[in-house]
């Protein structure tokens, strides 16, 4: 048992389920054939990227024809909130609303656009990191094309109020996009519940392989394509149907929202038992608010402490887990969204972030729970400035 390695780092990718593994396989061996070519193995793929469309879309509260397939989240957010922008800019709006804890992939998106004239508002979440309806509803303006508020933030786990959020959009008749990369599997979705134009979601984060995601796209919204080329996904995004990918992530968003109830429950009790138990360590805050998370997101900073060097001691006693987020772990820069939350420099590059999934057991957090606090005290007595 001792060379069992924890996995607490779900919200960077999640092991390949073994059901959608196997909706995977036959796809990538006898069943191969190009979606677009109109002989069997052809219209064969055809049919399976239908049936994949159709049981991601039910899933969803959406119907087949508003869902189109990415390469993954990054795509959809990029798509989303380029697209939206161009579409609008033929009315004269050229002006964004979106948060400063967006994901790269949005904030990249929206950066693009100030280069070519839009102007973005980012709205400051509060110390919880949580976005209010009325701060996006004083934001909206005449020229306001596009508003972006993630459904569940990838750091500290907030789940923002996105369905009050689509109230105001209609009401003003805005179009409103939601990342929902790290809620999709893990909270249900409804999209005609959260009242959302266009949805991203990405399948590594619940259980399928990566390089394979999607964006939703409410009907009657003809989005223009991201990527030019082929007629595939109904002429709205180029590049040969990924047959696998798209196999394999129904079948794992399926799997993940099966006994979803239960699988909360045991989640939630055993994230609450880790932010009990850390919040032990002296010198140690829990970033984001305590109940409107994710059930399986804990985000705590210890003072004192570099993040990098607590994750490395920590994969060395058998705990992995990370620092910031997976795309910035290699940035010396501490991370945006806990800045954004109000904490120095020197906390939020020494935080940890544990994000538990279904296969997570009792043991693994019994495991966390004496390697956290080891791991902490070691780093401080090393440290030469003395905490
Ligand atoms: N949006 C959020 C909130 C994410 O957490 C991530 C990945 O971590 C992405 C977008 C990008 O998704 P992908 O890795 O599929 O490109």
């Amino acid at each position: 048992m001792k060379d069992h390695k924890v996995y607490a780092d779900h919200a960077a990718t999640a092991k390949v389920s073994e059901r959608a593994l196997a909706a995977a396989l036959p796809f990538l061996g006898e069943r191969f054939g190009n979606p677009s070519a109109v002989y069997g193995t052809g219209t064969d793929a055809a049919g399976a990227m239908l049936t994949a469309r159709k049981r991601i879309a039910g899933l969803l509260g959406a119907d087949a024809s508003e869902l189109f397939f990415t390469s993954g989240g990054t795509e959809a957010d990029n798509w989303a909130v380029k697209s939206a922008a161009e579409l609008c800019f033929a009315a004269g709006k050229r002006h964004i609303v979106t948060t400063n804890i967006e994901h790269h992939a949005v904030l990249g998106s929206c950066r693009h656009l100030e280069r070519l004239g839009f102007e973005v508002t980012y709205l400051p979440a509060d110390r919880d990191g949580l976005i209010s309806p009325e701060q996006v509803s004083s934001a909206v303006r005449e020229d306001t094309a596009l508003v972006s508020v993630m459904l569940a933030n990838n750091e500290i786990g907030t789940l923002q109020p996105v369905a009050q959020i689509g109230e105001i959009c209609r009401e003003r008749g805005v179009l409103l996009h939601t990342d929902a990369v790290q809620a999709a599997g893990h909270i249900p979705i409804d999209v005609k519940e959260l009242g959302a134009d266009m949805l991203s979601l990405s399948g590594h984060k619940f259980g399928s392989p990566k390089g394979i995601g999607a964006l939703y796209v409410r009907k009657g919204l003809t989005l223009p394509p991201l990527l030019d080329g082929g007629a595939q996904e109904r002429g709205r995004r180029a590049g040969t149907e990924n047959t696998a990918g798209a196999a394999a992530m129904s079948e794992a968003l399926a799997e993940s929202l099966e006994d979803l109830e239960a699988k909360t429950a045991r989640l939630l009790a055993m994230r609450e038992r880790l932010i009990g138990g850390l919040l032990r360590i002296p010198g140690s805050r829990l970033n984001g608010d305590r109940q409107k998370r994710l059930p399986g997101n804990v985000n705590i900073s210890f003072e004192g402490i570099e993040g990098e060097g607590l994750i490395v001691m920590l994969d060395m006693l058998g705990v992995q887990a990370s620092s910031g987020s997976a795309c910035t772990s290699f940035s010396p820069e501490p991370s945006h969204v806990l800045k954004a939350i109000g904490l120095s420099d020197e906390l939020a590059k020494g935080s940890l972030r544990l994000t538990l999934g279904a296969d997570n057991t009792s043991e693994d957090a019994d495991r966390i729970l004496e390697a956290v606090p080891k791991a902490v005290e070691r780093l401080r007595r090393m440290s030469p400035c003395k905490f």
